[in-house]
């Protein structure tokens, strides 16, 4: 899971991670009291959406002229004013794509003065399965792009989790960033292993600082907040799962966690419904092996109901990207005759415009066959997993 800024910037502040002094606001006149409320100036308000790439973004209704998410206002009513202008209004960021996303909430906060923008994050290694704390002195731009031309400009240190970040590792990394030695090197030093403590306490995935500034007079402090969380781990953490914002969702993933499905959308145009991850996967691979390419994972799990099967079809069925779909179902706990009813449900309800390639086995799979091919829905049948794949990726193209 995502959260905002504003509430990233929560729990930096709970494990004692310096954030300059802020407050979010949903309106015009509440940006001005929070703004009014900060007794400081610059102040710097900040449109809050689950994408970065803010600064350098645009909004919809300004154009290229207008301004940016992130914008410095001299005085409570100049903040009024950006707010404003921010507030209900598209924001278009490199991470948002084309289409954006809608503005609810902005955050205020102290202008700092920046003498030098750093980059600071904790992430899950796979490979070596442990966190690493990753740094570089190229903050506040593109990171990927430092990793690929410039990979020397970063330095990384594994986290053991049961000792969690080593003071030596902390002051080295501090040092690289090239904060100076003694109070301003401690302070970074303290900061990472704050950091890490935020990751590994609150069970998050990516803890991000970009930029972590040095400020004119000589402080380290969080700019910027970036954490994601393991999902799976959000049952032990009520304070977190409370960040949650339905807004920043796609909602077809909102959909399929109400239903309990495993969703998640993709870029390509085959829709897959498919039961068990495993087999799930599979198709997807059997699927770009055919030459095409999944609009999405989707395993309905093992017992669905045929209400379930039916809501994921439509889930399915209401993506614009989607032009073919293959429905795969080994019938083992899964009854096909639940499947076919489902499919049914859902296709005489929202109309077929679509090509359909079915695959059932298993289970019950004659009588989910006969209902099928007595619905009077327009689908082709396949026999084998590699038959099927083919057949849909054609049907995508238009082909037989
Ligand atoms: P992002 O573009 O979504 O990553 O948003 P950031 O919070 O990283 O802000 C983008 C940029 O705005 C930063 O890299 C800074 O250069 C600038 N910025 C943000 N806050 C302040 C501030 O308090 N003072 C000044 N002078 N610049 C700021
Ligand atoms: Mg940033």
């Amino acid at each position: 899971m995502n959260v905002h800024e504003f509430q990233a910037k929560e729990v930096f502040r709970r494990f004692g991670i310096p954030v300059p002094d802020g407050a979010v606001a949903e309106t015009a006149d509440q940006a001005e009291r929070v703004a009014a409320s900060l007794k400081v100036s610059p102040i710097v308000v900040k449109a809050q959406i689950h994408a970065g790439g803010r600064g350098k973004g645009r909004f919809k209704e300004h154009g290229p002229q207008g301004p940016g998410g992130v914008v410095l206002a001299k005085d409570p009513k100049e903040a009024r004013a950006i707010a404003e202008k921010m507030l209900g209004k598209t924001l278009v960021t490199k991470q948002t794509g084309e289409h954006g996303r809608v503005v609810k909430k902005v955050y205020l906060t102290a202008g700092c003065d920046i003498a030098r923008e750093l980059y600071v994050a904790v992430v899950l290694d796979r490979k070596i399965k442990k966190p690493v704390v990753m740094v570089s002195q190229a903050g506040g731009v593109d990171i990927e792009e430092v990793a690929e031309k410039t990979p020397e400009k970063i330095l990384k240190e594994a986290v053991d989790p049961l000792f969690s970040l080593a003071g030596f590792q902390a002051r080295r990394l501090a040092l690289f960033l090239g904060l100076k030695p003694g109070e301003q090197a401690n302070e970074g030093a303290k900061l990472l292993k704050a950091l890490v403590r935020a990751y590994m306490e609150t069970d998050a995935s990516l803890a991000e600082i970009n930029p972590m500034i040095v400020s004119k007079d000589g402080k380290v402090m969080a700019l910027d907040a970036k954490m994601n969380f393991d999902d799976n781990a959000l049952e032990r953490h009520p304070e977190i799962l409370a960040y949650r914002d339905k807004n920043e969702e796609e909602p077809a993933e909102t959909l399929a966690k109400e239903l309990d499905l495993s969703y998640i959308a993709l870029d390509g145009d085959i829709g897959c419904m498919v039961n068990g991850a495993g087999l799930a996967m599979a198709t997807m691979d059997m699927i770009k092996y055919a030459g095409g390419a999944p609009a999405n994972f989707l395993d309905v799990g093992g017992g669905a109901t045929e209400q379930k099967v039916t809501e994921a079809f439509k889930i399915i069925l209401s993506s614009p990207q989607v032009k073919a779909v293959l429905v795969n179902i080994f019938g083992g706990i899964m009854r096909c005759d639940v499947v076919a009813a489902g499919v049914i449900a859902a296709a005489k309800k929202l109309g077929l415009k679509v090509p359909v390639v079915v695959r059932l086995e298993g289970a019950k799979v004659q009588e989910g066959k006969k209902l099928l091919e007595e619905s009077g829905l327009e689908l082709e049948f396949a026999s084998g997993l590699a038959e099927a794949a083919q057949k849909v990726v054609a049907a995508s193209r238009g082909g037989k």
